[in-house]
């Protein structure tokens, strides 16, 4: 599998960097992770081709956070006449009903159409443990956040992991996968991150440090790990000593820009 980045910062985008978004083509489907503003690069050639010979379109939703979903205002113009099935996870897993909460995002005066009347929308939750999907095993596991996300795994190509702590439970998930995305939020080992405000710096507690994340994807024996979900109080140079720390634990980390193409196999 081939896994494309669409976004790859957190929060808010920069001109470098799209909020979470990330496409895969799954056979003859195409898997998206998240729709933050990286959506809008399935208008871009490059990415517009990952629509050519996709015979369905899968969204995956890690939660709610906006910067997760405010592409889904998207979704006409980077979908046209394409039905979507959106894959949120289950109450059961977040105490939030994903049909409520979608309901709830799209629509007036919002949106200028309602959920309800959105009719190449489909949703599909998924739950904790293996999920059937398109002839793919979606593994789903609930994560600590500031409000619960979840993490996927897909086959035993790779894990997505983003809005979490860095949480040993990831590992086991991601056990010998190709390909780890993980988010970083900070690197504790950086004097720039004591220099940040404290009343940012207090968000932290809901996210991950790049030496525990490393430290992860060693544990699982991953053939790769990429960090994503960037923090963007911070720029490249900062990015930079991130993917160094990361390196000194798990030398195959990087952090690789918009629009990088990973293949998950391959990966000595
Ligand atoms: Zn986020
Ligand atoms: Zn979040």
């Amino acid at each position: 599998m081939r896994v494309t980045l669409m976004g790859t910062s957190g929060w808010m985008p920069s001109d470098q960097r799209e909020t979470t978004c990330f496409g895969c083509c799954a056979g003859e489907s195409l898997f998206i992770f998240d729709a933050g503003t990286g959506l809008r690069r399935l208008r871009e050639p490059a990415q517009a081709a990952l629509l050519d010979g996709a015979r369905d379109v899968h969204l995956f939703l890690t939660h709610y956070h906006l910067d997760h979903v405010c592409g889904l205002a998207y979704l006409p113009g980077v979908l046209p006449g394409r039905a979507l099935v959106i894959h949120a996870p289950a109450a059961e897993l977040t105490g939030v009903d994903p049909e409520r909460a979608l309901a709830g995002l799209l629509r007036r005066p919002y949106n200028p159409r309602d959920w309800e009347d959105l009719a190449d929308l489909r949703l599909e939750p998924v739950v904790a443990g293996a999920n059937e999907i398109a002839g793919h095993i979606v593994r789903v596991r609930a994560q600590r956040h500031s409000d619960v996300s979840v993490a996927y795994r897909v086959d035993d190509a790779f894990v997505l992991a983003t809005d979490t702590r860095a949480d040993p439970a990831t590992a086991e998930l991601a056990e010998g996968v190709g390909l780890l995305l993980h988010e970083t939020w900070y690197n504790a080992a950086d004097p720039r991150t004591d220099e940040t405000q404290e009343e940012l710096r207090a968000g932290y507690a809901a996210h991950s440090e790049v030496g525990a994340v490393a430290g992860l994807a060693a544990d699982a024996g991953v053939g790769r790990l990429v960090l994503m979900h960037l923090n963007p109080l911070y720029d490249e140079s900062y990015y930079a000593s991130m993917e160094a720390a990361a390196r000194a634990v798990f030398p195959r980390s990087d952090v690789l820009p918009d629009g990088a193409v990973v293949d998950t196999e391959g990966v000595a």
